[in-house]
């Protein structure tokens, strides 16, 4: 981060050319960094400004004819363009505090400025500009986590119940069909016990693959349970969600894994299904496809059973 120290891009925007002439003899006496120093004093000289990229940091007055410096200051924090410190005529404190929770980086008083204090606004201003984008980054990372299942990428169990709802929902309104199928790998626990939990691993994101590939673009599939995915097919009737649980049950069966010491091994998935009866919530439905799923077990495994 030190090395850009070498070269900031600072924009003034300021409709009073005498204030600028002020930040620039300021920013002149900054001998420690190279700052290349743009202008801007109506609202399309800011814009273009803007839109030529490349800001490291925007002086930003708070009062502009035209937009104000509070409505800039919302545009280009909420487009993360660049941090933006806010300019301010005496007395004008109270705005400028309120500017900071409208996500201004620091604001600066054109009365009394000095070397030191430009110096010490543009220091802050990056470094909190810096923990902002941080932040941003952990709070998307968080939420990915608490959407996606870490080990198949695939949707976890929570999110995926929340997309039935709404399918659900959905179905009841258009009334459409929807299916859901529960397929669940054979004898998972032998496959532990016999290749060891890394291989077990790697079975469960090879599996989550090929289910992922059996499906259509707006059909979803989500990690249920340890070794239990549930696949919601909207405006599918129950034959065609048995076609594509056949597809599954293939797919997963030809499907090599590999062994730690190279060998290749097979799985195979039971798999069942249920279509949506109008009336019935999440749960009854779910129920339903276990029930089916159960079946599928009873009846020798590796294969496929309709919920009557
Ligand atoms: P069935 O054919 O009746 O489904 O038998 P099963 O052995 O597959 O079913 P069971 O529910 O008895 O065992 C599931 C196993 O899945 C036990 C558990 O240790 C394993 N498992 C669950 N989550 C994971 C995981 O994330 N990684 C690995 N390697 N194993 C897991
Ligand atoms: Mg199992
Ligand atoms: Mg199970």
């Amino acid at each position: 981060m030190e090395d850009r120290k070498s070269l900031l891009k600072i924009l003034v925007c300021d409709d009073d050319p005498v204030d600028r002439k002020l930040v620039r003899a300021y920013v002149k006496q900054i001998d420690d960094r190279e700052i290349v120093l743009l202008e801007a004093g109506d609202k399309d000289e800011i814009q273009s400004a803007l839109d030529r990229g490349s800001i490291d940091l925007v002086f930003m007055d708070l009062q502009m004819p035209e937009k104000s410096g509070m409505e800039w200051l919302t545009e280009i924090t909420h487009s993360h363009v660049a941090p933006v410190v806010m300019l301010t005529g005496l007395g004008s404190e109270d705005i400028a505090a309120e500017s900071i929770q409208e996500g201004a980086v620091g604001y600066l008083s054109k009365a009394g400025l000095s070397r030191e204090r430009l110096e010490n606004a543009i220091d802050n201003a990056l470094r909190r500009w810096r923990q902002v984008q941080q932040s941003r980054a952990s709070q998307e990372e968080l939420e990915r986590l608490a959407r996606f299942d870490s080990l198949t990428g695939l949707y976890n169990r929570r999110t995926v119940l929340g997309l039935l709802d709404d399918q659900i929902k959905r179905a009841k309104r258009y009334d459409e069909a929807l299916a859901v199928l529960m397929v669940d790998i054979d004898h998972f626990k032998k496959v532990n016990d016999r290749y060891g939990h890394l291989v077990g691993d790697r079975v469960l994101e090879a599996v989550a693959a090929v289910l992922s590939q059996s499906v259509r673009e707006v059909d979803i599939v989500g990690r249920y349970g340890g070794e239990e995915f549930l696949a919601t097919l909207p405006k599918a009737d129950t034959l065609a969600a048995r076609i594509v649980g056949e597809r599954m049950r293939r797919a997963v069966e030809a499907a090599g894994m590999t062994a730690h010491d190279g060998t290749v091994f097979h799985v195979t998935v039971s798999v069942g299904i249920s279509s949506y009866r109008s009336g019935e919530d999440h749960l009854e439905f779910i129920g339903r496809v276990d029930d089916a799923l159960y079946r599928a077990k009873q009846n020798g495994r590796n294969r496929v059973e309709v919920s009557d």
